[in-house]
């Protein structure tokens, strides 16, 4: 069986405590590799290393940096469908969404900041009538990188890239649940030529790993995505040391929908933000709000739409929904179904865990879930489940959708659907999250902000929000004579 390994200045090394964990094929349910359990040691070696390769990294240009992103962005798209591959076996997601959206997104991050980098202002000059302001903005040195199990490539470029061509040196951490295609990033890196130490990959669980990271004390910035549990225990743990911390976490984020919407774009594309990687992508409509002059209608003709989506094994193209990425994730979802049955929910399609044939037969598959009946204020509407359950909500008009909207501790993301571009304008402006869609889902321009507001997140990624956070800025002012 395949044991990874870390990636610590430029060299492919064992954990120093040579302690692994099971790596789970979740459309299987067997183990199928191992992955470092690394120590604090372990990241003391990958700081020493980042911090080795800061000096010479943060001083060349960023026509250099811009043309090592450029490389690792070919490379990557160069085995695209061998990444997609091992992302589906990692996380049980659908092959097809892995190509498509997983490795294609991560090839788009390291091209975009590639590009993006070269515009964006690392000096820059304010003048006065008495003084000459020169606003230079300087990479802060180490930082950690932290990312989840949902779309495990795509987040950790996501992150990596800026913090890259920014100047800074990197020390990651992915998922313990999804590792392979992280591992597979520095087989990318070396070939790329990249310096040694610059990005360092370290395995291993959260509370000790990720732990260690967090707590380094020559670790600058902390780019984290996960869960809100995790990301207020960081928070916590490093309030004190002043780090600078970039948290995008949990959601339940409600779809909006009007009447006078164009009904079957909006069915085609709430089908999508609902179940798209079995509800796992934070961005995922969970709260399905319709208005109650059509609640009747779309019910049925979602629950219709819903029942027919292929479970499968995620390596067939054919497959829509896959398995759950963990098995302690599986039993969180199920309980959540358990929980709004108490609550007096109806379930009107889905409900149950599914069980496949042949290959996939110890899988961790669930039906595709709706759930009817509830009050937003319930548990099964309030806290994020982050599967493929939903649940719908009618409402009588534009402030009671605002106000069941927001009726939420997280803030991420929201959908609304109407053809009256003011009225939708209008509930964008007063719904509480940071992203949010107008007749259209997961639509994105890498420049845009993105992040959560409220439990959702603290700072935003994306374009120059990102190459902010990772620098610093210093202004040196002249007095003219
Ligand atoms: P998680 O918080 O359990 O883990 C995320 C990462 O943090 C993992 O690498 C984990 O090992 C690490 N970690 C855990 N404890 C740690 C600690 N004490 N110190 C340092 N690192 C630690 O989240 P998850 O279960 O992997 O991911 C699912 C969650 O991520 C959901 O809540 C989802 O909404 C959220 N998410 C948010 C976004 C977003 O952009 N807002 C995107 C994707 C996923």
């Amino acid at each position: 069986m395949k044991s990874l390994s870390n990636y610590i200045n430029g060299e492919f090394v064992k954990p120093l405590s040579n302690n692994y964990l099971d790596v789970f094929e979740p459309a299987t349910g067997q183990v199928y590799c191992k992955v470092p359990d690394s120590s604090g040691d372990d990241i003391q070696l990958a700081v020493h290393s980042a911090m080795n390769a800061f000096p010479d990294w943060s001083s060349s240009s960023i026509d250099e940096r811009s043309s090592y992103l450029n490389t690792i962005a070919d490379l990557l798209e160069s085995r695209l469908d061998e990444f997609a591959q091992y992302e589906t076996r990692d996380t049980g997601k659908p092959i097809s969404l892995a190509k498509s959206v997983d490795i294609s997104r991560a090839v788009s991050n390291f091209r975009f900041f590639s590009e993006y980098g070269k515009q964006y202002e690392f000096e820059s000059k304010l003048n006065n009538d008495s003084s000459i302001n020169t606003v230079i903005r300087s990479p802060l040195g180490v930082v950690g990188c932290i990312s989840p199990w949902n779309l495990p490539l795509y987040l950790f470029s996501w992150k990596i890239a800026p913090a890259l061509i920014s100047g800074n040196t990197v020390v990651a951490k992915p998922s313990e649940l999804t590792p392979f295609t992280a591992f597979m990033l520095g087989e990318i890196c070396t070939s790329a030529g990249l310096p040694p130490g610059v990005l360092n990959i370290v395995h291993g669980q959260g509370n000790s790993t990720g732990n260690a990271l967090i707590s380094h004390k020559e670790i600058k910035a902390i780019s984290f995505t996960g869960g809100t549990a995790t990301g207020r225990a960081i928070a916590t743990k490093t309030a004190s040391m002043f780090k600078k911390l970039s948290l995008e976490m949990g959601g339940k984020n409600p779809a909006v929908i009007f009447s006078d919407c164009d009904y079957d774009v909006m069915l085609e594309t709430v089908v999508k933000s609902s179940f798209s990687n079995q509800g796992q992508i934070c961005l995922c409509s969970s709260r399905i709000m319709v208005e109650e002059n059509i609640y009747n209608k779309f019910r049925k003709d979602f629950v219709e739409k819903v029942s027919t989506l292929i479970v499968g094994d995620p390596i067939e193209d054919s497959t829509q929904i896959g398995s759950i990425t963990s098995k302690p994730h599986l039993d969180k979802v199920l309980t959540y179904i358990e929980l709004a049955k108490e609550e007096g929910g109806i379930i009107l399609t889905g409900g149950k865990p599914v069980s496949l044939k042949g290959r996939c037969e110890e899988g961790w598959f669930v039906e595709p879930t709706i759930i009817d009946g509830l009050p937003n204020t319930c548990r099964t509407n309030q806290e994020e489940i982050f599967g493929p359950i939903v649940t719908i909500i009618p409402f009588k008009d534009e402030a009671d959708a605002i106000d069941i909207a927001n009726d939420t501790e997280y803030g991420l993301s929201a959908t609304i659907w109407t053809k009256d571009l003011d009225k939708a304008k209008h509930v964008a402006r007063n719904i509480d999250a940071g992203v949010i869609w107008i007749n259209s889902w997961l639509v994105r321009d890498l420049r845009t902000p993105f992040g959560g507001m409220k439990q959702s997140g603290m700072g935003r990624e994306g374009g120059t929000e990102i190459l902010n956070f990772f620098t610093e800025p210093k202004n040196i002012c002249e007095q003219l004579s």
